[in-house]
């Protein structure tokens, strides 16, 4: 799981907007302006029938700062990225 969505930076970070992008999610923001430190991105590489699909998560970051539960409390009601 992505460490990004309890983290305090997750509406202004340029990483987790590029993760974003990666899932086809709908961003958070469209001007990120905080740059994390040293982020570190796992990414898994799945065969679904003829589709390759690229699962991206932030497993390690020296910017994060826990905020447990900023995502689901920015968008209220929606499903959080697993
Ligand atoms: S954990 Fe790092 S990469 Fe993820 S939102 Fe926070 S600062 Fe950005």
């Amino acid at each position: 799981m992505c460490i990004c969505i309890n983290c305090v930076y997750v509406d202004a970070c340029v990483t987790y907007h590029a993760v974003e992008t990666q899932h086809g999610q709908p961003h958070l923001t469209n001007e990120p302006d905080f740059e994390a430190l040293n982020p570190r991105i796992n990414v898994n590489i799945r065969t679904a029938a003829a589709e390759i699909q690229m699962e991206w998560d932030v497993v390690g970051c020296e910017s994060f700062q826990e905020e447990r539960g900023k995502w689901a409390r920015l968008r209220p009601g929606e499903a959080v990225p697993t």
